[in-house]
């Protein structure tokens, strides 16, 4: 029976308040707007970017009204579309997209940058066009993250932030592509236009990290060194790629003047997938004075780095990356042909596959250092090698 035009009631992950772990509840899903879809989430990634605004909220991190429904590295199917929507219909298989595409403003015109800036304002305040969210609890707004909320069965996204992608993916692998995946990986082939022969250091081994030495391998980098304070990341940053690894803890110096040592001058190129401004400074300093190139993944809005002018002045280049610079609409499903060709990994980078009402395992395990990225399972259908009936 359809469900279009109808209220949703469905279980979402609700963040009451921060640096508290995430509540199931009963919230409801109103139908899509005008230019709205929604869609039935079936699985979903958890980013570091989610623990972030969720655990260290006004520190480093600009403050998003609560309560909140976070989320945004997801895959789904169309439910239902609203008005003047052209481009979805019920049944597709989408990504939504943190980051959206209009193709029509100044940006989208333009080959320098991914940076569309349609409902910017209001994503960033969780709400969507018309000036509220589509999700609410207990009578309640519930706020929603990025303007996606995948923590959530059921979401409404703008038709601007929303990929359509082929009917054979996995749902449960190529949501990995809404964030993390695709950042790292387009960090190294899109912003640091990392070349064949370099050498490159990438600094966190976590999902956006690996991702990144995947690109740098793609790229044909010969030499990839993996930087990380938990050596057991190690080993599956060498399944990626990377041809050595370096705990800056068990150096005796600072990690930097261990590269330069390392490299005999410095590295080509050098990802920053953290988020901390300490490892952005180290990673800068990592590259060789005269042509390194210093690529900013990691996540903080409002915290500075600190720069010694001279290691600019004599020809190194700092670039920041969001969403590794793919313009996102058309991009992702490329991304999804790729993995589908076996030319990009997924699998690897997931750890554990767990129900909703064990989201806050996945937080857990993400702050031990015990996983890569944990996948949320949402829905019973069209996941692989994974079967979880939702206790309604
Ligand atoms: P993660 O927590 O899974 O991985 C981070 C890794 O960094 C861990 O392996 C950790 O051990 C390591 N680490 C911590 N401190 C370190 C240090 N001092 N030196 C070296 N390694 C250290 O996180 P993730 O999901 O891979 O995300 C990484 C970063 O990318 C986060 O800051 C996230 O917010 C950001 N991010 C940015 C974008 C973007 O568009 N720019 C998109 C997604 C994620
Ligand atoms: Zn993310
Ligand atoms: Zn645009």
């Amino acid at each position: 029976m359809s469900t279009a035009g109808q209220v949703i009631q469905c279980k979402a992950a609700v963040a009451w308040e921060p640096r508290k772990p995430l509540s199931i509840e009963d919230v409801e899903v109103a139908p899509p707007k005008v230019h709205e879809v929604r869609i039935k989430i079936v699985a979903t990634g958890v980013c570091h970017t989610d623990r972030e605004y969720l655990y260290e909220a006004g520190k480093g991190m600009k403050f998003r009204p609560f309560p909140l429904v976070l989320g945004h590295e997801a895959a789904g199917i169309v439910e239902s579309v609203g008005p003047e929507v052209t481009k979805f219909s019920p049944g597709d298989k989408v990504i939504p997209l943190f980051l959206p595409q209009c193709g029509e403003c100044e940006r989208c015109r333009s080959p320098k940058t991914n940076q569309c800036r349609k409902n910017w304002a209001n994503t960033q305040r969780g709400v969507l066009a018309d000036g509220t969210s589509r999700i609410s609890c207990k009578g309640q707004q519930v706020y929603q993250f990025l303007g996606v909320s995948s923590f959530s069965q059921y979401t409404v996204v703008p038709d601007t932030s929303l990929a359509k992608i082929r009917s054979d993916a996995p749902l449960d692998k190529v949501c990995l592509l809404g964030c993390g995946v695709s950042t790292g990986y387009g960090a190294a082939i899109n912003t640091g236009k990392v070349e064949k022969d370099s050498s490159c250091a990438v600094f966190g081994l976590g999902a956006v990290g690996l991702a990144a030495v995947m690109g740098c391998k793609v790229a044909g980098a010969t030499r990839i060194i993996g930087v990380d304070i938990n050596t057991a990341k190690f080993e599956k940053a060498k399944e990626f790629g990377a041809s050595e690894c370096v705990n800056p803890k068990q150096c005796s110096r600072p990690i930097q003047e261990v590269l330069v040592d390392m490299t005999g001058g410095g590295v080509d190129y050098a990802l920053e997938c953290v988020g901390s401004p300490i490892v952005m400074s180290a990673a800068l300093e990592s590259t060789i004075d005269a042509w390194g190139t210093c690529v900013i993944v990691g996540w903080t809005e409002t915290e500075a780095m600190s720069v010694v002018v001279e290691k600019i002045l004599m020809g190194r280049t700092l670039k920041g990356t969001y969403f590794g610079g793919w313009k996102s609409v058309e991009d992702v499903p490329k991304l999804v042909d790729d993995y589908m060709n076996k030319k990009l990994k997924l699998d690897e980078f997931i750890t554990n596959i767990l129900p909703l009402d064990q989201i806050n395992v996945a937080f857990e395990d993400m702050t031990s250092g015990n996983s890569i990225r944990t996948v949320i399972s949402l829905s019973t259908e069209e996941t692989s090698g994974y079967s979880y009936k939702m206790n309604n």
